[in-house]
């Protein structure tokens, strides 16, 4: 008998065992894949010295995130900031460059740089308060409510109609638009608007860093804290039922919601279930890691210092695409994520050579290799960069569910980031993480959603703390110095 087993050793999974072990219970966690760290994995999938991020590769939340602020992060591993934050090329050369200095930014944006700034500044300059409210169960009694106010009407006009009403000019809005299409969600509309505002006021606060070596630093230092409070780490096993557990008080599921339900849907108390099994996946991310011989080779040079690129053109053009993956469709000219580690982090990849992330939003269950309409997206703004690819490896969304059953269908948030999905994650409630019977839901199916915060582990794991083994949910989490 454990006090508690956590299924799956993805961040949020090993957060919710850091948090249940540094309260003094025995914890075991179980990792279908023979490494741990899920979506923050690390290794070599190209050639031989080339190191990619498998799935997440830049980590706002590492430094904004209340967990991640209370464990510490960036004392315990390298999290370096590029010179720019994130880039928007368009063509001709023409680019939105977001430094880390709103002002700076703001400068480069000509006559929208004030409605940019004047969107930004009330929410970077509160990031950690916007963080906390973003990372919450969205019913809740805000601790910050001007700061919420304030996010809600930027929310509900960068989620209109009216998203363009303070804008002249096209770079500012396709910035905007840039960031906001994180969500892989029609636009403009509330989910994505508030993944602009947040994500976007954290590029002018703490900044987008990348780790050093890679995301699987950030779980193999939350793995590292683990096993120093007495916790254990079973890779290679897949729980298929509650019988494959050693007993315990509490389980926490870093699953899907139809995996918790496959392992426990017995044991989890009825009323839930309607609910949960109303919960809906979204459309999808296919993926492309390159090894390049050069870096690219933005038009634009100043993108050449970029840790992030948003690819897709301008506000219309990335709606567009957008709206064809709501409906099904294959976007001819896919919004594309990418990112290049290696301007800040050269030791990705042998001497002078680098490595490229990317991903396209394609329909949910998609087969189609997505390699041609990324390359074709990227040499539009960067020509020769075709050139410059010695080799890649691509993955479809069906493969990224193979890859990982948390991504039904190749849904890397675990279920869709809709508005409605995002204030009931997975069931309406203050506490959407406790499931009833000792069993919790810890991933990012639960609150607040996708991205390597930690916030769902830790929330779940205060909450089996409370109701399962009656102790404080206030654990000191900060590295024994
Ligand atoms: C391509 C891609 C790019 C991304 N980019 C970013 C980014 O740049 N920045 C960012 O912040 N976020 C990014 N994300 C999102 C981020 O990776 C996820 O939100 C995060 O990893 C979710 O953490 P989690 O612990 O909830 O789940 P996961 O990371 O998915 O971990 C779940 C773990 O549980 C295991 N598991 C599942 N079922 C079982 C079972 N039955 N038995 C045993 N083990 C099981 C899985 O193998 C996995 O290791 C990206 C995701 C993808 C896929």
């Amino acid at each position: 008998m454990v006090d508690a087993v956590v299924v799956g050793a993805g961040p949020n999974g090993l957060a919710a065992a850091v948090t249940l072990a540094r309260a003094g219970l025995s914890v075991e966690v179980v990792e279908r894949n023979d490494t741990i760290g899920g979506g923050a994995r690390t290794a070599q999938l190209t050639l031989p010295g080339f190191h990619h991020d498998v799935c997440s590769a830049v980590h706002p939340m590492a430094l904004q995130s209340e967990f991640f602020r209370r464990f510490r992060m960036e004392d315990r591993i390298e999290l370096r900031l590029p010179e720019v934050q994130y880039g928007h090329p368009l063509d001709r050369g023409r680019a939105g460059i977001a430094y880390r200095d709103l002002e700076r930014t703001a400068e480069g944006l000509g006559i929208d740089g004030r409605a940019f700034r004047n969107l930004m500044e009330p929410l970077s300059g509160n990031a950690d308060r916007v963080a906390d409210f973003a990372t919450d169960a969205l019913l809740h009694v805000p601790r910050h409510p001007l700061t919420v106010l304030r996010f809600g009407l930027r929310a509900l006009e960068q989620g209109s109609a009216a998203w363009n009403a303070r804008f002249r000019d096209e770079v500012a809005p396709a910035m905007v638009s840039g960031v906001a299409a994180h969500s892989i969600q029609h636009m403009p509309s509330l989910s994505t608007a508030a993944a602009a505002l947040s994500l976007g006021s954290y590029a002018h606060a703490r900044g987008w860093p990348v780790p050093i070596g890679g995301s699987q630093a950030i779980v193999d230092a939350l793995a590292a804290d683990l096993v120093a409070h007495g916790g254990t780490i079973e890779t290679g096993r897949e729980v298929r039922s509650l019988a494959d557990l050693t007993p315990a008080k509490a389980v926490l599921f870093d699953t899907s919601v139809p995996g918790m339900l496959h392992i426990a849907g017995k044991q989890i108390p009825t009323p839930k279930h309607g609910a949960l099994r109303r919960f809906r996946f979204g459309n999808a991310a296919a993926k492309v890691d390159f090894a390049l011989s050069d870096p690219v080779p933005w038009t634009n040079t100043e993108l050449r210092k970029a840790g992030t690129v948003h690819i897709g053109g301008t506000r219309a053009e990335i709606a567009e695409a957008e709206r064809a993956v709501a409906q099904g469709r294959h976007a001819e000219r896919p919004y594309v994520l990418g990112s290049e580690p290696t301007v800040v982090d050269p030791g990705r990849a042998p001497r002078g050579k680098h490595v490229f992330w990317a991903y396209a939003h394609v329909p949910a269950g998609s087969d189609v290799d997505p390699t041609d309409a990324i390359v074709r997206q990227i040499e539009r703004f960067a020509p020769g960069f075709r050139d410059t690819i010695l080799q890649s490896s691509s993955r479809t969304a069906v493969q990224m569910g193979e890859y990982n059953p948390n991504y039904v269908g190749g849904d890397i948030a675990a279920g869709a980031a809709s508005f409605w999905q995002l204030v009931k994650r997975p069931v309406l409630s203050s506490d959407p993480w406790r499931m009833g019977g000792g069993m919790y839901l810890c991933s990012e199916a639960s609150a607040p959603g996708p991205g390597v915060h930690g916030m769902a582990g830790w929330h779940a794991a205060r909450s089996a703390l409370r109701h399962t083994f009656g102790l404080s949910e206030h654990v000191d989490l900060a590295p024994e110095d």
